[in-house]
């Protein structure tokens, strides 16, 4: 099957394949749109069952990234990258210098950051063959890990929903489901259940489960029943594609807000959830909190803290919230206009050397 003929190709700009024999590395960038500046993107290490499934996520993952960055106004285009494998028993430092030199090869029109399967380690062995890597600055202005600030972007939307959609200022008392306690859920857990909600957890890591049990006192529950939980707000926190047929019927809860990324299984489920009167925060608006953090420690001179950049995800929301209401459409539909007008308005990709002169 041709890249071109993809079912997520979207108009990519780049989409290149890295492999390297010595370390076994099977890896992919895709490059989705560079108006707005160099594409930034995680990279996600997963054992996919066929390259095409791998395909398949990067280039969905990497359309996702040009639309957060754009709607959380950064200088950044849309990327990600993957490596095929099992990050548990397949990654070496030796295949992470050979990712960090695939990455160097597109001369700093890809930056990569860590995502689910890799770390902020991880991020530091790439970083010594190209300096085109983010969010492994762990100074005392700058975390390194960006989960703490996508989880308090997400706890902000989860904030703005409730007030939206259930008319309250407060989250104490409320029951909130959440699926998956990694590295988001680990902290949105910790900053949900400190303002009082009751929060109801579920992973298939049952360590990550027991951490939020025992350090903020969330309550275990199974991995098929959280979705359907009553509850004032579902979060999913885990991996994409919850919000398809059968998860949508099986919601029990006004609202879902959470850090994954490509909840939607297919654009029509955005629909679904508008007819079903659930208000759905839109992944690529509320999870933004990592890319910001991430693009303020490549950029120095940043003059508001991130805390407050990261605060804004509430105002972006109560906005898109508003005009969905006033045009009778989904939020995902609003956001992802908003998003291609700021594309519109550079409609050209960032050169970023200039051009020789023959
Ligand atoms: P992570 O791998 O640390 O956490 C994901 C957790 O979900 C793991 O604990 C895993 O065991 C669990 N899980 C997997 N399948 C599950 C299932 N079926 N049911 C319940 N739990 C399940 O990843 P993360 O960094 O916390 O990211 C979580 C999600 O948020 C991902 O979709 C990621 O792309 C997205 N995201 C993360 C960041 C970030 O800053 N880390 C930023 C934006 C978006």
């Amino acid at each position: 099957m041709s890249v071109f003929d993809a079912r997520s190709f979207d108009g990519h700009e780049i989409v290149a394949f890295g492999h390297d024999k010595d370390t076994g590395l099977n890896a992919i960038i895709a490059i989705h749109n560079t108006c707005l500046g160099p594409a930034a993107g995680g990279c996600r290490m997963y054992p996919y069952a066929d390259s095409e499934a791998a395909l398949d996520d990067v280039l969905r993952l990497s359309r996702g990234m040009s639309y957060k960055s754009a709607l959380a106004e950064l200088p950044f285009g849309g990327g990600k990258s993957i490596i095929i494998g099992d990050p548990q028993k397949d990654k070496t430092p030796e295949l992470l210098r050979a990712m960090g030199t695939f990455i160097h090869s597109l001369g700093g029109r890809y930056i990569v950051a860590e995502d689910s399967g890799t770390s902020v380690a991880d991020m530091k062995i790439i970083k010594e063959k190209t300096h085109h890597v983010a969010g492994v600055d762990s100074s005392a202005k700058h975390l390194g890990d960006p989960s703490p600030s996508t989880a308090l972007g997400v706890f902000t939307g989860i904030q703005v929903a409730v007030k939206h959609k259930l008319g309250l200022d407060e989250l104490s008392g409320l029951r909130i489901a959440l699926q998956g306690v990694g590295q988001v859920g680990y902290y949105l857990t910790e900053l949900l259940t400190r303002a009082g909600a009751r929060v109801f957890v579920a992973d298939i890591n049952r360590e990550n489960v027991r951490r939020v049990v025992e350090e903020f006192g969330a309550h275990a529950v199974s991995s098929e029943d959280v979705i359907g939980i009553e509850a004032e707000v579902f979060s999913p926190c885990a991996l994409g594609a919850v919000l398809n047929d059968a998860g949508i019927h099986a919601l029990n809860a006004p609202i879902v807000a959470g850090g994954a990324n490509n909840q939607l299984a297919e654009e029509r489920h955005a629909d679904l959830l508008l007819e079903k009167d659930i208000l759905y925060a839109p992944d690529f608006v509320i999870n933004a909190g990592g890319i910001i953090e991430v693009y303020h420690q490549t950029n120095s001179a940043a003059l508001e803290s991130v805390k407050d950049q990261i605060l804004r995800i509430g105002d972006r929301l109560k906005h898109i919230f508003a005009r969905a209401d006033a045009e009778r459409r989904s939020s995902h539909a609003i956001a992802e206009a908003m998003a291609e007008e700021k594309f519109n308005a550079s409609p050209k990709p960032v050169e970023l050397e200039p051009a020789r002169s023959a």
